[in-house]
């Protein structure tokens, strides 16, 4: 995933690390191998490689989150959409020139295409996959996610209770520190550029998870492109929140829900993670709306603070 993973955690000092260590590198170069798309032969890049119609093997962790991110999918409505690989290629955000390319952006921008969620099917049981329309597959915006709850199950089954997991911006708590306190997490500000904190929170038992405009991006004949695509509008997203965290049960939940909410944005968004089990906290920018240009001189901010939890 081009990223590192960190572990903190409370333990028996008289315990090794050296093999917890090569559990837990273990468990998310498997999440690597299955489901990266800048791996040519991971499993999920045989499947984006495979004929419409054609039933191909995946792994067990594979099904699982392909079967969350197609959840997620149709509760969304379609924000969230694994479906989007051709345009996150053309737009320069994944494996490639890291460039857009006109061509394939008019290749790839086929409004009214069908949604990941009702042309993938996934059998369960058998744990295979099949595409009913030409797609390919992305889980760039869930796989981290995965991968700290995988980090988190490899330290229980060492007995470890007490710890922080991480992925760039997805993190896993488990219980309290033994002095009783949770962990506590910084939320960046939605800057370009800068690395800042805009608040605490604390988070014992639960996942949280960013999105965020402000750290990838691509210019674009004079314009910044965030690297979040709208699905319904076949483009990256314009306008929508500076950034979403999300808080969940599992870091998998909230990193697609983190994802889901940047393109619904803060009413809509807000609404339906009222009715799921989701805290959030949208940032956003008070800036002219057909200026994309004016973030790196951001006017002041707007906030809408969702949920009292977070402090
Ligand atoms: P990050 O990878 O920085 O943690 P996200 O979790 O928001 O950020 O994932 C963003 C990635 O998800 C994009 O780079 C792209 O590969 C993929 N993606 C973009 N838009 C969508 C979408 N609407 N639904 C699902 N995945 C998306
Ligand atoms: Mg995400």
């Amino acid at each position: 995933m081009g990223t590192r993973y960190s572990a903190v955690f409370f333990g028996r000092p008289d315990r090794p690390l050296a093999e917890l260590h090569e559990a837990l590198q273990q468990s998310v170069d498997a999440v690597d191998a299955q489901m990266s798309t800048w791996k040519p032969g991971s499993n999920l890049m045989l499947l984006n490689g495979a004929p419409v119609g054609t039933w191909i093997d995946v792994p067990e962790q594979l099904t699982t989150v392909l079967a969350a991110a197609l959840q997620v999918g149709q509760v969304s409505g379609g924000a969230f959409d694994i479906g989007v690989g051709e345009l996150v290629s053309a737009w320069g955000f994944g494996p490639g020139t890291g460039a857009p390319d006109p061509d394939a952006i008019a290749a790839a921008g086929v409004v009214g295409r069908v949604p990941a969620h009702l042309a993938i099917e996934l059998d369960l049981v058998g744990r295979r996959v099949r595409k009913h329309s030409p797609m390919r597959l992305d889980l760039s915006g869930i796989a981290k996610g995965y991968g700290v709850d995988e980090l988190a199950r490899v330290l229980e089954s060492h007995g470890i209770q007490r710890y922080l997991v991480a992925i760039d911006g997805e993190l896993r708590a488990g219980a309290p520190k033994p002095d009783g306190s949770g962990w506590r997490v910084a939320v960046e500000r939605p800057e370009f550029g800068r690395r800042a904190a805009d608040g605490v929170v604390e988070i014992t038992g639960a996942a949280l998870a960013t999105s965020g405009d402000y750290r990838h991006a691509v210019e674009f004949r004079g314009d910044r492109y965030s690297h979040t695509i709208d699905p319904r509008r076949q483009v990256p997203l314009r306008n929508g929140p500076a950034s979403v965290t999300v808080r969940a049960a599992t870091a998998m939940q909230a990193d697609a829900w983190a994802t889901a909410l940047m393109v619904l944005g803060p009413e809509r968004g807000s609404e339906l993670a009222s009715t799921l089990d989701l805290e959030v906290l949208f940032a956003e920018r008070g800036i002219d709306p057909t200026d994309v240009d004016r973030p790196t001189t951001p006017a002041p901010e707007r906030r809408s603070y969702h949920d009292q939890n977070y402090r």
